[in-house]
């Protein structure tokens, strides 16, 4: 069973129990825009004590906040009581709330086009906000005064950039306003909850889109903890789907940091104030510093050198970062480097084939391990990227006689 018929199954459950129900929030909104729902919320005026008694395999994930997930029909259902939210103490959640009317939960999500709900049966949407009508006119507006809306919650202004991104809304004028007086109250929101609405627009083929709002509402600051100015260009000649470690790179550039030699310094401010993992912050670090190598000294690396690095992990990001970055000015640069790259991958033998000869292969021929065994190793290697050796009688007939020269 789909999803959505698994949320109606739900829907229709409640009501045979006299309660009201409806699909909420996310899912009513892609309907409407035409796109496809990531999930089926659904809210209802049963309590969660309710809920959990109708339904037979149900688990309370927020049973502070009213939330049970249901699991009765083959998906999991997230099912919310309808509900106001009391004062936000913590800029973050509410410190309690309140079971109340379809009208009040309507009140308290962020934006007009969240709020709106839908019954799957009769196809009628339940609007107490307007959010049709922004809807049908692409605008993203806060439910209620803006003002009040973002302080209460900072990380609403990240929210907005991101569905304004993702849609293609433009931010109403007393909302963006309202963003831009708060923005650096963006701040006080845990790099966690940052990191995760950065990633996933970042992941979005809207993240360009994304990233000059930030920069136009004032949010880079806050965000980033710096004000440089986002130049467009490298990530949107990206591809759509990209990885998160590609992105990065990009929105690094694009904002002027890490061309120089440190790019060390990005990587830490980034890994810090987005949340990145180590891993995330390391893929970070390769796709830069390879790329930046295929642009300042590429020529300088000499056949082995070129193969080693077109070898490393990420490079294939970086080629496409390199590849962007490059844009008209140095095409013919980067066709020539992405030509001979290809011409290396596609050869029988790939880009970095497995060494003819390897540490045990000179202990066989009684070389004694030792800082002179690396060099001879990484030599025989090159001249086999150099296609100066072919076999494994070449590899040890040249580690012989680099073994009888004195380093
Ligand atoms: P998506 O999951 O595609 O990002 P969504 O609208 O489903 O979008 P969720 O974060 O899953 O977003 O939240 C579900 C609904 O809960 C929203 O549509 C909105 O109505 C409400 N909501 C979520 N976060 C907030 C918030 N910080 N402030 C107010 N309402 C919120
Ligand atoms: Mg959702």
């Amino acid at each position: 069973m789909s999803e959505r018929d698994a949320a109606v199954r739900v829907i229709r459950g409640l009501r045979e129990r006299d309660h009201v129900a409806y699909l909420a929030g996310g899912c009513v909104r892609d309907m409407l825009l035409g796109h496809e729902p990531k999930d089926f919320d659904v809210a209802t005026d049963a309590r969660p004590e309710q809920i959990e008694a109708y339904f037979r395999k149900t688990a309370s994930v927020g049973a502070a906040f009213g939330v049970v997930l249901v699991r009765d029909f083959g998906a999991t259902i997230e099912v919310a009581t309808f509900r106001s939210d009391g004062v936000y103490s913590d800029a973050r959640r509410p410190d309690s709330i309140e079971f109340s009317s379809p009208e009040m939960d309507a009140q308290r999500r962020d934006f007009t086009i969240n709020a709106l709900f839908l019954d799957p049966e009769s196809e009628e949407v339940i609007d107490y906000v307007d959010g049709r009508r922004d809807i049908e006119a692409r605008v993203l507006r806060a439910v209620g005064d803006p003002d009040k809306r973002l302080q209460e919650d900072h990380l609403r202004a990240m929210r907005a950039v991101r569905f304004a991104a993702r849609y293609g809304l433009t931010i109403e004028a007393n909302t963006a306003e309202a963003i831009r007086r708060h923005a650096l109250e963006l701040r006080g929101v845990s790099i966690e909850r940052i990191g995760d609405e950065m990633r996933r627009m970042l992941l979005h083929p809207s993240r360009t889109a994304a990233i000059g709002l930030i920069d136009e509402l004032g949010l880079d600051d806050a965000v980033f903890g710096d004000v440089c100015s986002f130049d467009p260009g490298i990530m949107g000649r990206l591809g759509v789907r990209i990885s998160y470690g590609l992105a990065l790179a990009a929105l690094a550039l694009g904002r002027g940091l890490g061309i120089d030699e440190d790019s060390g310094g990005v990587c830490r401010v980034y890994r810090q104030r987005l949340d990145l993992s180590n891993a995330d912050r390391d893929t970070l670090a390769s796709i830069l510093e390879i790329a930046r190598s295929m642009h300042d000294n590429w020529e300088q690396l000499g056949v082995a050198g070129k193969r080693r690095l077109a070898g490393r992990e990420h490079a294939g990001d970086a080629l496409s970062l390199f590849e962007a970055w490059c844009a008209e000015r140095e095409r013919d640069d980067a066709d020539a480097i992405v030509h001979e790259i290809n011409a290396w991958a596609e050869s029988e033998e790939g880009v970095c084939p497995p060494a003819l000869i390897d540490g045990g292969g000179l202990i066989e021929l009684g070389m004694n391990p030792g800082p002179r065994f690396r060099e001879i190793l990484d030599a025989v290697y090159d001249a086999q990227l150099e296609g100066r050796v072919h076999d494994r009688l070449g590899a040890i007939e040249l580690a012989k006689k680099l073994n009888e020269k004195p380093a």
